[in-house]
Protein backbone atom coordinates (compact mmCIF):
# COMPACT_ATOMS: atom_id res chain seq x y z
CA UNK A 1 0.00 0.00 0.00
CA UNK A 2 1.15 3.64 -0.53
CA UNK A 3 2.12 5.54 2.07
CA UNK A 4 3.61 2.80 4.32
CA UNK A 5 7.27 3.31 4.60
CA UNK A 6 8.70 0.55 2.40
CA UNK A 7 11.51 1.14 -0.49
CA UNK A 8 10.11 1.83 -3.33
CA UNK A 9 11.39 -0.47 -6.38
CA UNK A 10 15.28 1.45 -7.47
CA UNK A 11 16.00 2.14 -3.80
CA UNK A 12 15.43 -1.59 -3.34
CA UNK A 13 17.13 -2.26 -6.48
CA UNK A 14 20.42 -0.56 -5.41
CA UNK A 15 19.99 -1.90 -2.08
CA UNK A 16 20.01 -5.46 -3.28
CA UNK A 17 22.96 -4.51 -5.79
CA UNK A 18 25.10 -2.91 -2.83
CA UNK A 19 24.36 -6.21 -0.68
CA UNK A 20 25.44 -8.54 -3.29
CA UNK A 21 28.66 -6.72 -3.68
CA UNK A 22 29.59 -6.53 -0.48
CA UNK A 23 29.44 -10.31 -0.29
CA UNK A 24 25.83 -11.02 0.64
CA UNK A 25 24.86 -13.84 -1.84
CA UNK A 26 21.28 -14.02 -0.87
CA UNK A 27 20.59 -10.37 -2.02
CA UNK A 28 18.15 -10.08 -4.73
CA UNK A 29 14.94 -7.77 -5.46
CA UNK A 30 11.66 -9.23 -4.13
CA UNK A 31 10.24 -8.05 -7.44
CA UNK A 32 6.57 -9.33 -5.84
CA UNK A 33 6.64 -6.38 -3.94
CA UNK A 34 6.90 -3.93 -6.41
CA UNK A 35 4.36 -5.20 -9.17
CA UNK A 36 2.77 -1.68 -9.18
CA UNK A 37 6.10 -0.37 -10.04
CA UNK A 38 6.41 -3.10 -12.83
CA UNK A 39 7.68 -2.89 -16.19
CA UNK A 40 10.46 -0.59 -16.26
CA UNK A 41 11.65 1.07 -19.46
CA UNK A 42 15.61 0.99 -19.02
CA UNK A 43 18.09 2.90 -21.79
CA UNK A 44 21.34 1.34 -21.73
CA UNK A 45 24.26 1.69 -24.00
CA UNK A 46 24.70 -1.01 -26.60
CA UNK A 47 28.11 -2.18 -25.42
CA UNK A 48 28.36 -6.24 -25.73
CA UNK A 49 29.46 -6.48 -22.14
CA UNK A 50 25.84 -5.09 -20.40
CA UNK A 51 24.15 -8.33 -22.63
CA UNK A 52 24.67 -10.46 -19.32
CA UNK A 53 25.37 -7.89 -17.03
CA UNK A 54 22.36 -5.24 -17.17
CA UNK A 55 19.12 -8.16 -16.18
CA UNK A 56 21.95 -9.00 -13.55
CA UNK A 57 22.73 -6.16 -11.42
CA UNK A 58 18.84 -5.09 -12.29
CA UNK A 59 17.59 -8.36 -11.02
CA UNK A 60 14.08 -8.05 -12.52
CA UNK A 61 12.62 -10.92 -14.49
CA UNK A 62 12.42 -10.21 -18.54
CA UNK A 63 8.61 -9.96 -18.59
CA UNK A 64 8.96 -7.21 -16.52
CA UNK A 65 11.94 -5.19 -18.40
CA UNK A 66 11.42 -3.44 -21.30
CA UNK A 67 15.37 -2.81 -22.36
CA UNK A 68 16.28 0.10 -24.87
CA UNK A 69 19.25 0.64 -25.98
CA UNK A 70 21.38 3.30 -27.98
CA UNK A 71 25.40 3.94 -28.71
CA UNK A 72 26.37 5.58 -25.23
CA UNK A 73 22.68 5.33 -23.98
CA UNK A 74 22.18 9.42 -25.70
CA UNK A 75 18.82 11.52 -25.80
CA UNK A 76 19.16 13.56 -28.25
CA UNK A 77 16.11 15.84 -27.86
CA UNK A 78 13.29 15.89 -26.28
CA UNK A 79 11.32 14.43 -29.37
CA UNK A 80 13.93 12.33 -30.40
CA UNK A 81 13.57 8.46 -31.92
CA UNK A 82 14.85 7.69 -28.58
CA UNK A 83 12.23 9.18 -27.06
CA UNK A 84 9.56 8.32 -28.74
CA UNK A 85 9.93 4.60 -27.85
CA UNK A 86 10.53 5.45 -24.51
CA UNK A 87 7.25 7.60 -24.58
CA UNK A 88 5.80 4.31 -26.71
CA UNK A 89 7.14 2.04 -23.76
CA UNK A 90 5.50 3.63 -20.89
CA UNK A 91 1.95 4.26 -23.01
CA UNK A 92 1.67 1.01 -25.00
CA UNK A 93 3.85 -1.28 -22.53
CA UNK A 94 3.02 0.04 -19.39
CA UNK A 95 5.86 1.29 -18.04
CA UNK A 96 5.77 2.84 -14.79
CA UNK A 97 9.24 4.14 -14.47
CA UNK A 98 12.37 4.67 -16.54
CA UNK A 99 15.85 4.74 -15.51
CA UNK A 100 19.31 5.84 -17.76
CA UNK A 101 21.38 3.35 -17.60
CA UNK A 102 25.29 4.02 -18.49
CA UNK A 103 28.61 2.55 -17.59
CA UNK A 104 32.16 2.92 -16.93
CA UNK A 105 34.94 2.59 -20.05
CA UNK A 106 31.94 3.23 -22.52
CA UNK A 107 33.68 3.71 -25.85
CA UNK A 108 30.91 6.26 -27.21
CA UNK A 109 32.78 8.48 -24.47
CA UNK A 110 36.32 7.11 -25.44
CA UNK A 111 35.92 7.98 -29.06
CA UNK A 112 36.92 11.21 -30.20
CA UNK A 113 35.46 13.11 -33.12
CA UNK A 114 38.96 12.66 -35.46
CA UNK A 115 39.25 8.83 -34.67
CA UNK A 116 35.32 8.32 -35.87
CA UNK A 117 35.37 10.16 -38.88
CA UNK A 118 38.47 7.71 -39.02
CA UNK A 119 36.66 4.95 -38.26
CA UNK A 120 33.84 5.69 -40.61
CA UNK A 121 35.63 6.50 -43.44
CA UNK A 122 37.85 3.03 -42.78
CA UNK A 123 34.14 1.25 -43.40
CA UNK A 124 33.81 3.41 -46.59
CA UNK A 125 31.60 6.44 -45.16
CA UNK A 126 33.66 9.63 -46.61
CA UNK A 127 33.68 12.77 -44.43
CA UNK A 128 31.63 14.21 -46.80
CA UNK A 129 28.60 13.19 -46.51
CA UNK A 130 28.51 13.28 -42.92
CA UNK A 131 26.81 16.81 -40.82
CA UNK A 132 29.00 19.34 -40.35
CA UNK A 133 29.07 18.89 -36.37
CA UNK A 134 29.95 15.43 -36.54
CA UNK A 135 29.81 15.44 -32.29
CA UNK A 136 27.05 16.66 -31.76
CA UNK A 137 25.26 14.65 -34.30
CA UNK A 138 26.19 11.35 -33.37
CA UNK A 139 26.12 12.67 -29.14
CA UNK A 140 29.34 11.87 -28.56
CA UNK A 141 29.95 13.05 -24.87
CA UNK A 142 33.25 13.78 -22.85
CA UNK A 143 31.65 12.65 -19.22
CA UNK A 144 29.80 9.63 -19.22
CA UNK A 145 28.12 10.17 -16.15
CA UNK A 146 27.23 13.99 -17.42
CA UNK A 147 25.90 11.77 -20.19
CA UNK A 148 23.68 10.38 -17.99
CA UNK A 149 22.43 13.01 -16.24
CA UNK A 150 21.73 15.32 -19.36
CA UNK A 151 19.37 12.01 -20.90
CA UNK A 152 17.12 12.02 -17.41
CA UNK A 153 16.89 16.12 -17.76
CA UNK A 154 16.01 15.65 -21.49
CA UNK A 155 13.54 12.70 -20.63
CA UNK A 156 11.65 14.07 -17.22
CA UNK A 157 11.36 17.34 -19.41
CA UNK A 158 9.54 15.56 -22.60
CA UNK A 159 6.10 16.13 -23.49
CA UNK A 160 6.11 12.82 -24.53
CA UNK A 161 7.07 11.58 -20.84
CA UNK A 162 4.06 12.03 -18.35
CA UNK A 163 4.95 13.66 -14.87
CA UNK A 164 3.37 10.17 -13.71
CA UNK A 165 6.85 8.32 -14.27
CA UNK A 166 9.64 8.61 -12.41
CA UNK A 167 12.87 8.67 -14.51
CA UNK A 168 15.76 7.70 -12.64
CA UNK A 169 19.79 7.54 -13.91
CA UNK A 170 21.65 4.97 -12.29
CA UNK A 171 25.47 4.37 -13.47
CA UNK A 172 27.21 0.63 -13.10
CA UNK A 173 31.12 -0.17 -13.40
CA UNK A 174 31.16 -2.49 -15.84
CA UNK A 175 34.03 -4.42 -14.01
CA UNK A 176 32.31 -4.99 -10.68
CA UNK A 177 28.55 -4.33 -11.29
CA UNK A 178 28.00 -2.01 -8.72
CA UNK A 179 25.40 0.25 -9.42
CA UNK A 180 25.64 4.19 -8.74
CA UNK A 181 22.32 6.38 -8.54
CA UNK A 182 23.36 9.75 -10.59
CA UNK A 183 19.76 11.03 -10.20
CA UNK A 184 16.95 10.08 -8.34
CA UNK A 185 13.67 10.24 -10.37
CA UNK A 186 11.75 9.89 -6.88
CA UNK A 187 13.68 13.29 -5.67
CA UNK A 188 13.20 14.93 -9.34
CA UNK A 189 9.57 13.75 -9.37
CA UNK A 190 9.05 15.65 -6.24
CA UNK A 191 10.77 18.64 -7.25
CA UNK A 192 8.44 18.66 -10.53
CA UNK A 193 5.22 18.94 -8.58
CA UNK A 194 7.00 21.36 -6.00
CA UNK A 195 7.81 23.88 -8.88
CA UNK A 196 4.30 23.49 -10.47
CA UNK A 197 2.92 24.37 -6.91
CA UNK A 198 4.80 27.40 -6.82
CA UNK A 199 4.03 28.31 -10.23
CA UNK A 200 -0.14 27.87 -9.08
CA UNK A 201 0.55 29.84 -6.23
CA UNK A 202 2.02 32.84 -7.94
CA UNK A 203 -0.81 32.61 -10.11
CA UNK A 204 -0.70 36.31 -11.95
CA UNK A 205 2.17 36.45 -13.88
CA UNK A 206 2.06 32.78 -15.00
CA UNK A 207 -1.16 33.14 -16.04
CA UNK A 208 -1.08 35.15 -18.25
CA UNK A 209 2.05 33.60 -19.86
CA UNK A 210 0.27 30.23 -20.26
CA UNK A 211 -2.77 31.82 -21.69
CA UNK A 212 -0.72 33.20 -24.60
CA UNK A 213 0.10 30.06 -25.20
CA UNK A 214 -3.34 28.37 -24.69
CA UNK A 215 -4.17 31.69 -27.56
CA UNK A 216 -1.69 30.26 -29.79
CA UNK A 217 -3.30 28.63 -32.71
CA UNK A 218 -1.56 26.27 -34.74
CA UNK A 219 -3.90 26.41 -37.23
CA UNK A 220 -2.47 30.06 -38.44
CA UNK A 221 0.73 28.66 -38.40
CA UNK A 222 2.88 28.80 -41.67
CA UNK A 223 4.85 25.69 -42.17
CA UNK A 224 7.20 26.63 -45.82
CA UNK A 225 7.03 23.24 -47.67
CA UNK A 226 10.62 24.44 -49.01
CA UNK A 227 12.35 24.52 -45.44
CA UNK A 228 11.39 21.26 -43.98
CA UNK A 229 14.08 20.47 -41.94
CA UNK A 230 14.34 24.49 -40.87
CA UNK A 231 10.21 23.62 -39.79
CA UNK A 232 10.97 20.59 -37.45
CA UNK A 233 14.31 22.36 -35.84
CA UNK A 234 11.50 25.35 -35.38
CA UNK A 235 9.10 23.35 -33.86
CA UNK A 236 11.59 21.37 -31.67
CA UNK A 237 13.19 24.48 -30.64
CA UNK A 238 9.47 26.13 -29.65
CA UNK A 239 9.49 23.16 -27.49
CA UNK A 240 12.42 23.17 -25.77
CA UNK A 241 11.86 26.72 -25.26
CA UNK A 242 8.82 26.25 -23.47
CA UNK A 243 8.69 22.98 -22.02
CA UNK A 244 10.46 24.63 -18.66
CA UNK A 245 7.62 27.43 -18.43
CA UNK A 246 4.69 24.55 -19.11
CA UNK A 247 6.26 22.28 -17.25
CA UNK A 248 4.19 18.99 -15.67
CA UNK A 249 1.23 18.57 -13.58
CA UNK A 250 1.12 16.65 -10.47
CA UNK A 251 -0.58 13.74 -10.51
CA UNK A 252 -3.36 14.74 -7.93
CA UNK A 253 -4.44 17.66 -9.71
CA UNK A 254 -5.49 15.69 -12.63
CA UNK A 255 -9.39 16.23 -11.44
CA UNK A 256 -8.63 19.99 -9.88
CA UNK A 257 -10.75 22.53 -11.75
CA UNK A 258 -8.56 23.87 -14.41
CA UNK A 259 -8.91 27.28 -15.79
CA UNK A 260 -8.52 28.61 -19.33
CA UNK A 261 -4.53 28.11 -20.24
CA UNK A 262 -3.95 26.02 -18.01
CA UNK A 263 -1.06 23.09 -18.82
CA UNK A 264 -3.42 20.69 -20.20
CA UNK A 265 -4.09 22.94 -22.51
CA UNK A 266 -0.45 23.97 -23.25
CA UNK A 267 0.16 20.62 -23.08
CA UNK A 268 -2.24 20.08 -26.41
CA UNK A 269 -0.48 22.64 -28.15
CA UNK A 270 2.94 20.94 -27.27
CA UNK A 271 1.15 17.99 -29.15
CA UNK A 272 0.00 19.38 -32.12
CA UNK A 273 3.09 21.19 -32.94
CA UNK A 274 4.98 17.20 -32.64
CA UNK A 275 2.18 16.14 -34.74
CA UNK A 276 2.61 18.85 -37.37
CA UNK A 277 6.17 18.53 -36.99
CA UNK A 278 5.92 14.67 -37.87
CA UNK A 279 3.84 15.61 -40.91
CA UNK A 280 5.84 17.95 -42.17
CA UNK A 281 9.18 15.48 -41.49
CA UNK A 282 11.38 15.02 -44.83
CA UNK A 283 10.42 11.29 -45.81
CA UNK A 284 11.61 9.49 -49.12
CA UNK A 285 8.90 9.57 -51.58
CA UNK A 286 6.78 11.75 -48.94
CA UNK A 287 3.24 11.82 -49.54
CA UNK A 288 2.72 14.24 -47.04
CA UNK A 289 0.69 11.70 -45.31
CA UNK A 290 0.44 11.85 -41.56
CA UNK A 291 2.78 9.57 -40.60
CA UNK A 292 1.44 6.34 -38.01
CA UNK A 293 2.44 5.87 -35.09
CA UNK A 294 5.41 3.12 -35.42
CA UNK A 295 3.30 -0.06 -34.75
CA UNK A 296 5.87 -2.42 -32.94
CA UNK A 297 7.14 -1.41 -29.54
CA UNK A 298 10.78 -1.93 -28.80
CA UNK A 299 11.83 -5.73 -28.45
CA UNK A 300 12.74 -7.22 -25.40
CA UNK A 301 16.02 -9.12 -26.25
CA UNK A 302 15.88 -12.51 -24.46
CA UNK A 303 18.21 -12.17 -21.01
CA UNK A 304 21.32 -13.91 -21.30
CA UNK A 305 21.56 -17.70 -19.80
CA UNK A 306 23.44 -16.41 -16.26
CA UNK A 307 20.45 -13.80 -15.39
CA UNK A 308 20.12 -14.24 -11.90
CA UNK A 309 16.25 -15.56 -11.21
CA UNK A 310 14.58 -13.63 -8.93
CA UNK A 311 14.19 -15.14 -5.90
CA UNK A 312 12.30 -14.83 -2.81
CA UNK A 313 13.32 -15.59 0.46
CA UNK A 314 11.91 -14.58 3.79
CA UNK A 315 12.38 -10.60 4.52
CA UNK A 316 15.13 -9.53 6.53
CA UNK A 317 14.23 -6.94 9.30
CA UNK A 318 15.77 -3.97 9.35
ZN1 LIG B 1 28.87 2.43 -23.93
Amino acid sequence: MRGEIRMRLFEAILEANHRAIAGDSTASLRQSEFADSLPIAALTCIDVRLNPLIPEVLGIAEEHFIWLRNAGNIITGPLSSTMRSLALACAVKCAKEIVILGHTDCQVCKTTTMQLIERLKDVGVERQVLPDNVNEYFGLFASERQNVIKACDLVRHSPLIGPKIPVHGLFVDIQTGKLEWLVNGYHTFATVSDKWNEVVRSAGETVDKLKSLTDFNIGEMKFPETKIGETVTKAEDWLAQNIERLEVKPTQSENAPTTPGSPPAAFNIAHQIVDLAQKHWPKPSAQSQRPTAPVSPPKIPLPPPIRVKPQFPPRPKR
